[in-house]
Formats: structure tokens, C-alpha cells, sequence
């Protein structure tokens, strides 16, 4: 790793906890309002939503698009809240930051170089996920290619590996969080609903991130999760979402974090 010059300089102050949520695919404007108005009661500052998802298929839903990224945008002027949304092309970087405070780069797009070399000459934050078969080295070289173009502002994500292991979604490595804060003071958060792909699992990892050092979470939450039209199977309701906020709250205490 002896090239991670910036990554390893960055002098960062210790930030807030990161909990964003919300669904994986903004679905409609009755559905990203419901859930935003949800989370908002909770205290929640960051909504998640896509508006344009990379899916396996290109058969499934594609996200809304434009007109998902217009959803946000009022969204975010009725709620107050930030909004959190990916961008997979450099040519909708404008379009995004529309709408976005912080932009999302998805786990299939952590090598796409010119993509993290247009963010880089941004100034929004940069929330970067893990690629789905990156080493640590690799995923601190993708943070590296932003911040070589000036933008700082980067949140590292840990969302799980793949492994042998067919029980479970994707392997969450929670040993990558204090691994990389040895390595930099660039703010990582743990994201259980990709990282296990099963609901029950959501609250014990979401515990056991804090526990290892992460920065926040990032957990999609849905007001009808049998009918999202992605990863429903990953998606807590509003009942499942009020427990996993009273149960991490003694682990959010222990650690002096607050969000
Ligand atoms: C998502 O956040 O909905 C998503 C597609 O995540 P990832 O890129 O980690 O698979
Ligand atoms: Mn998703």
C-alpha cells in the first residue's frame, strides 16, 4: 500500500455518525414520501434512494430515473432531510448533484477510474462503496483516485464480499473497519442490509459494526418491503427499523457516538 499517499495524510475531524436509511429504489412519490417522513420522525438526517440502480438484470427495475432524481429533490425541500442517491455515469454527475448531498458510488462501479476521477474534481461528499471482490488495498487505491483530485470529502462503506458462503447475501468483513482506521482517518460505515441480504441479520451486525469502530450505517428501510421493487428481501419495515434505533442505542452510548 505504499502509493496511498492521501489516503494515508488525510487529516480528518472526527465526524458525526453517519445513520442514513430509506428504500433501495425511490418507487414513487407516495412511497419516498412515506418513508421520508418515517425516518424524519426518528430522528434520521440522511435519506437513501436510489434513482438509478444497478441491477444484475436488465430486465429488473431500472430505478425511476430522471424522474426519480425530481422525487428527491422534493423530497428533500418538504423534509429538510439530506439526500443520499447513486451515480453510475459520469454523464449524469450534474443531474445527481441536483438532488444529492452525498453521491453514491456503488459497489459495481468502485473501479470505474473515470468516474472516481470526475467525482474527485467535485466537491459533494463521496459516499464509496466496496467493490463486490475488492481487497482493502484495492478499495483504499478507489479513495485515492478521488482525493488525488482534490475532493476530501469522502465516507469509506463496507457492504460485504463475496465469498463461498451462500447463506448469506455477501460476507460483511467488519474486520476492514479497524483495518482501515489504522490505515487513514477517512470516516467508514457498515452497510448490513447488502453486506447479509437477510433481515434478522440486520440488527446483531448493525451492533457488531459500531462495536468495530464504523463511522455509521447505512440501512434500507421500506414502508411495504413485500412489494419493493428491489431488495425486498433486505428491506425493514417501519416497526423492524424502530427496533434496530432502540437496540443499537446502548452501543451508539457505549462507543460516544450520536447521529
Ligand atoms: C444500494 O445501495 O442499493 C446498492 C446497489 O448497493 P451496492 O452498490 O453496495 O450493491
Ligand atoms: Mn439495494
Amino acid at each position: 500500500m505504499k502509493d496511498l499517499k492521501l489516503v494515508k495524510q488525510y487529516k480528518g475531524n472526527t465526524p458525526n455518525f453517519f445513520l442514513i436509511a430509506g428504500p433501495c429504489s425511490v418507487e414513487s412519490e407516495e412511497q419516498i414520501l412515506e418513508i421520508a417522513k418515517f425516518l424524519k420522525q426518528k430522528g434520521i438526517k440522511y435519506l437513501r434512494g436510489g434513482a438509478f440502480k444497478p441491477r444484475t438484470s436488465p430486465y429488473s427495475f431500472q430505478g425511476l430515473q430522471e424522474q426519480g432524481t425530481e422525487l428527491l429533490k422534493k423530497v428533500k425541500n418538504q423534509t429538510g432531510l439530506k439526500i443520499v442517491t447513486e451515480v453510475m455515469d459520469t454523464k449524469d454527475i450534474d443531474l445527481i448533484s441536483s438532488c444529492a448531498d452525498i453521491l453514491q458510488v456503488g459497489a459495481r462501479n468502485m473501479h470505474n477510474f473515470s468516474l472516481l476521477k470526475e467525482l474527485g474534481k467535485t466537491k459533494k461528499p463521496i459516499l464509496l462503496k466496496r467493490g463486490l471482490a475488492a481487497t482493502i488495498e484495492e478499495f483504499l487505491y478507489a479513495a485515492e483516485y478521488i482525493l488525488k483530485e482534490g475532493n476530501q470529502n469522502i465516507i469509506l462503506c463496507e457492504r460485504g464480499i463475496r465469498t463461498f458462503e451462500t447463506s448469506t447475501r455477501n460476507t460483511l468483513d467488519l474486520s476492514a473497519i479497524p483495518l482501515i482506521k489504522s490505515i487513514t482517518k477517512l470516516p467508514i460505515i457498515a452497510d448490513p442490509s447488502h453486506g447479509t441480504g437477510v433481515k434478522n441479520l440486520i440488527i446483531p451486525m448493525s451492533k457488531a459494526a459500531i462495536a468495530a469502530g464504523a463511522d455509521g450505517l447505512i440501512i434500507e428501510v421500506h414502508n411495504n418491503p413485500q412489494e419493493a421493487l428491489s431488495d425486498k428481501d433486505q428491506s425493514l419495515n417501519f416497526q423492524e427499523f424502530s427496533l434496530l434505533l432502540k437496540e443499537i442505542d446502548p452501543y451508539l452510548k457505549l462507543n460516544n457516538k450520536n447521529f
